[in-house]
């Protein structure tokens, strides 16, 4: 599955995995993960158009299971060729795998909530959407990390 979005996008927004949903239609973020991330980009007025998505792994793996090395290894070259093609300005990590694809030397944890300025592009790191789909309690950080994500993009 391919990213998709805006592709003169100033925002590249990095997920992990295509889930159910998402493999059916060949789309990111259509599914119950992409509503949160619909509802989270509303809360600071943007809206899909404004950016570019993809994942760090393109093939959904099989029941929802974390993506392996080998599978991770497989699909980085997607992740590259499409960083270079993106004129992005900003890159967003949502969640653990996309966080260790650009800083693997950092613990994902470590990072939520952080801006790194990447040779002049700003990457940040926050929670994924999905994780608040199984820990609700976990609702009102992502809309946090939303709006710090809103005042670096202003
Ligand atoms: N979760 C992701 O990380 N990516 C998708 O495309 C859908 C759900």
């Amino acid at each position: 599955m391919p990213g998709a979005g805006n592709p003169e996008a100033k925002i590249l927004m990095i997920g992990e995995a295509p889930g159910w949903k998402e493999d059916q239609y060949g789309k990111p973020f259509i599914g119950p993960a992409g509503e949160i991330l619909d509802s989270g980009l509303e809360l600071i007025g943007l809206k899909r158009s404004d950016v570019f998505i993809i994942n760090v792994v393109n093939c959904r793996p099989p029941n929802n299971r974390d993506p392996r090395d080998t599978e991770l290894e497989a699909c980085r070259h997607w992740l590259d060729s499409q960083m270079i093609e993106i004129p992005y300005e900003i890159v967003v990590a949502m969640g653990r795998y996309a966080s260790l694809a650009l800083c693997p030397d950092v613990k994902p944890v470590d990072l939520r909530g952080s801006v790194h300025n990447h040779s002049g592009v700003l990457e940040y790191f926050m929670l994924h959407p999905a994780a608040t789909l199984h820990n609700p309690h976990m609702k009102p950080g992502l809309d946090e990390q939303f709006r710090q994500l809103g005042e670096l993009i202003a």
